[in-house]
């Protein structure tokens, strides 16, 4: 072909199936909302999972200043060993002694816990098999496994329980191509923490079906008064866990995108292969920040744990402010977390005759009220939304007044109620009230 005669049209660029194939649901189901907030009003945004939006948290000093000093470091500048330098990933198997007995040779390094994430799923599943992710749950699930041709199946989660496995629907999930099994403890978007004998139950039904775990512990430590946390890891008999962790939540820094695989194999049955193609996956990316890999034995080690202590306190007085606003609106169901940094609300759709579902009960309330929250839609579970307790006090105060004006304008009224309940019958249209 001459130059003369070359066009834009001859070329066939095209983006691969993984790339066409990806996508983030929180994002497309965001991007597809009418969020055009009230110009009278100013807009609360209660929608974003990053503890640093708004700066009132933020890391300790001591933290910082491990930073500062690894900058110095020529050695923070290279390229490290792909699964991390081993004095990092000494101080990732000493912080995390409370999962069970971990030596440096368990833990690989990532680029935060998504990254973490990508890594076991991409190590244990091949295409065509299915990995069951809780529901409601995290979407990045979704967006790692299905370009790859990796299914996401949903098990139940119970909200009257505080969020525990539904096990009979966990167990009747499993199928011959389950590559593993997905517990987020404690939980985004639920902020439920589970006890040792639920822990166990779950690890027996894994264990009946020979379906290895991976834990999500990005919030580990991260519960509420009363509450304890234990690592699934700790308790597992024989059930393989590989648990994905990091920095990022609870020590506030999520661009640092610092986090770890620790692989949990007692009984040796995942087997070489398995670790191997776990470093060899690690090798995709030369390793995560060694900048950040540097400061991290310091940051692991030195971290007060009166910064911890103050984090929850915080996060723990926002949940019970909210809770006890909410508990004023009509129609709305919010269930008390546990730990994380999140609430769920359940919304009686049958308590707003105007509004179509909860989608369109979210762009009504930014339109209105100027405040903003995520729909259960965003995981996998309509009549919900999720709201993010990390913003600052007067903000949360006021978006859930907002909140409670919006449904006491909207929500019908207990006498109303019975009108339509009474024509509902009449006319033989009876809606089930939703039980919360
Ligand atoms: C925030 C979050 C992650 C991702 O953490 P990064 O370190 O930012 O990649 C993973 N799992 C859950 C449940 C989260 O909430």
């Amino acid at each position: 072909m001459s130059p003369g005669t070359r066009s834009v049209k001859d070329w066939e660029v095209r983006a691969s199936t993984l790339a066409r194939k990806t996508s983030n649901p929180i994002r497309r189901i965001v991007e597809n909302l009418n969020v055009e907030p009230n110009p009278d009003k100013e807009f609360i945004a209660l929608s974003i999972g990053d503890p640093t939006t708004f700066g009132n948290l933020n890391p300790p000093e001591q933290v910082i200043q491990a930073v500062r000093e690894a900058v110095e470091l020529h050695t923070s500048r290279g390229y490290g060993p792909s699964k991390g330098h081993l004095e990092a990933r000494e101080a990732v198997a000493k912080y995390s002694a409370h999962q069970g007995e971990i030596t440096p040779e368990d833990v690989i390094l990532s680029s935060g816990c998504s990254h973490a994430i990508e890594l076991v799923i991409t190590a244990i599943a091949d295409a065509g098999q299915n990995i069951l992710v809780p529901r409601p749950g995290f979407m990045i699930y979704k967006t790692l496994a299905e370009g790859l041709g990796i299914t996401i199946k949903y098990y139940n989660l119970l909200p009257h329980e505080q969020w525990k496995v539904d096990l009979v629907d966990l167990e009747s999930q499993i199928d011959d191509d389950t590559a593993a099994i997905v517990v987020i403890n404690p939980s985004n978007p639920c902020g439920s923490v589970y006890d040792k004998t639920h822990l166990t139950e779950i690890l027996e039904v894994a264990a009946r079906n020979y379906v290895p775990i991976i834990a999500d512990e990005i919030y580990e430590h991260f519960v509420f008064s009363g509450q304890t946390f234990t690592a699934i890891s700790s308790i597992s008999k024989d059930v393989p866990v590989l648990t994905c962790g990091g920095l990022t939540k609870r020590f506030l820094v999520p661009g640092w995108r610092m986090g770890w695989v620790i692989i949990h194999d007692r009984n040796n049955v995942l087997g070489k292969e398995l670790r191997e193609g776990l470093a060899r996956l690690s090798t995709r990316i030369l390793g995560p920040s060694t900048l950040i890999q540097r400061a991290l034995p310091s940051i692991l080690e030195y971290t007060p744990q009166s910064f911890f202590d103050e984090v929850i306190l915080f996060i723990e007085n926002q949940a019970k402010m909210a809770y006890k606003e909410l508990l004023q609106a009509p129609g709305l169901n919010p269930i008390m977390p546990q730990g994380a940094m999140y609430m769920m609300i359940g919304i009686k759709m049958t308590s707003f005759p105007g509004i179509a579902n909860e989608c369109q009960f979210l762009e009504r309330l930014v339109a209105e009220q100027s405040v903003f929250s995520l729909p259960g839609e965003c995981f996998e579970y309509p009549n919900y939304m999720r709201i993010v307790l990390t913003v600052p006090k007067e903000k949360l105060l006021e978006a859930c007044q907002r909140i409670v004006i919006f449904c006491k304008t909207h929500a019908v009224t207990k006498e109303r109620r019975k009108f339509v309940d009474i024509t509902e019958v009449v006319s033989g249209d009876v809606e089930v009230m939703c039980e919360f």
